[in-house]
């Protein structure tokens, strides 16, 4: 005879129950300490809990009042299953399954949502890695097609200069800059006023003719147009479009299905704003480029400086730096740059620098 421990609630008895020891003897069960003494046919099992993990031994008294024994612990359960007599095992042995099915589906429940979680915690920890990868499954082709549509939309507006002597000037600069790449650059320059230049996807680099005519030399419109490159190259307006597009783009993508991301995303390659550590990093691998080739990157911190004093004075002619914030900071951070890794090896460029700019055609209401 093996004794359990147990709760006894019943009728007229303390809400917290009262702690007591029991035992089966052949078919009957008795509690210490009490005058109770039933038979197994007066018993019957159920379960309760959160996790239906406490077993309860049920009866009515004489008086129809309902009694139930609560096992202290899974110790005196397996008690209660060894000890009891067999007219009782069918009822414990449902309840045995019922417990370790709902066991079951607790721990599946709770793996799902420690998973869940876990992913969720992975995926916003690498959301930035997550939007490289998939900027990178998209091809050169798809770029192309993105980069043709915005360049479509562009000339459109007309002014939009394609050949002649500053061309072949910009050009020359431009593929002394992307040497080596695996796009093929395209430059054009666009009769406007407002100092900007832009970079389309798939390299589609367009000057405004502002730019050049307030550019003191060729190596400060390089310098422009090695930070352009470089927001081509890191696939910029992809990771920009993405972004913005959301996760069902990312989806999408990571299904393979990048045709369709195609159209979702078209709409967007206009806006060519970027966050402050995308254009960081054009300005610290656009360093990077004009040093590989050679260019004085001078150009990039006196450049930037010129924009910073005239945007106190025509803050609404200056739409490349309005469009790349905080200007001062990355003059700072190119002149730390220029003192970290100089480029003593560096030639002037060979441009005619003037000659370049009176090709320009004139722009009547150009800003001085
Ligand atoms: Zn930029």
């Amino acid at each position: 005879m093996q004794k359990f421990h147990a709760t006894l609630y019943g009728y007229h008895m303390p809400a917290m129950g009262t702690a007591v020891s029991a035992y089966f003897v052949g078919q009957r069960l008795f509690i210490d300490n009490m005058p109770i003494e039933l038979h197994s046919s007066q018993l019957s099992v159920s379960v309760g809990g959160m996790e239906h993990d406490e077993l309860f031994l049920n009866w009515c008294d004489s008086e129809e009042t309902q009694w139930a024994l609560k096992a202290a612990s899974t110790a005196d359960i397996d008690i209660i299953v060894n000890s009891a007599p067999a007219a009782l095992q069918s009822q414990l042995s449902k309840w045995h399954q019922r417990h370790r099915h709902h066991k079951t589906l607790w721990g599946l429940l709770g793996a799902a949502v420690i998973t869940f979680v876990f992913v969720m915690a992975v995926v916003l920890w690498q959301y930035q890695h997550m939007v490289s990868w998939v900027a990178k499954q998209i091809p050169i082709s798809t770029e192309q097609q993105l980069g043709q549509a915005a360049l479509a939309q562009i000339k459109a507006e007309g002014g939009i200069i394609e050949s002649g002597k500053a061309i072949v000037a910009l050009a020359k600069i431009g593929n002394k800059i992307t040497r080596g790449s695996n796009y093929q650059y395209q430059w054009l320059i666009k009769q406007d006023e407002t100092v900007n230049a832009f970079a389309l996807p798939s390299g589609i680099i367009v000057v405004h003719s502002a730019l050049i005519q307030k550019a003191d030399n060729a190596e400060e419109l390089a310098a422009v147009l090695a930070h352009e490159v470089q927001h081509v190259e890191q696939r910029h307006s992809l990771k920009n479009i993405i972004h913005g597009a959301g996760w069902a783009v990312v989806l999408a993508v990571v299904l393979g299905d990048v045709s369709g991301v195609t159209a979702v995303i078209a709409h967007q390659v206009g806006a060519s704003y970027f966050s402050r550590e995308l254009e960081a990093e054009a300005d610290k691998l656009g360093y990077a480029t004009l040093v590989k080739a050679n260019i004085n990157p001078d150009g990039m911190a006196s450049f930037l400086q010129k924009l910073a004093d005239l945007s106190q004075q025509q803050p609404k002619a200056l739409a490349w730096i309005s469009s790349h914030p905080d200007t001062l900071e990355r003059v700072a951070d190119i002149k730390q740059l220029l003192k970290e890794q100089p480029c003593d090896s560096c030639k002037p460029l060979n441009v005619d620098w003037q000659s370049m700019q009176q090709a320009l055609p004139k722009i009547e209401h150009l800003k001085q």
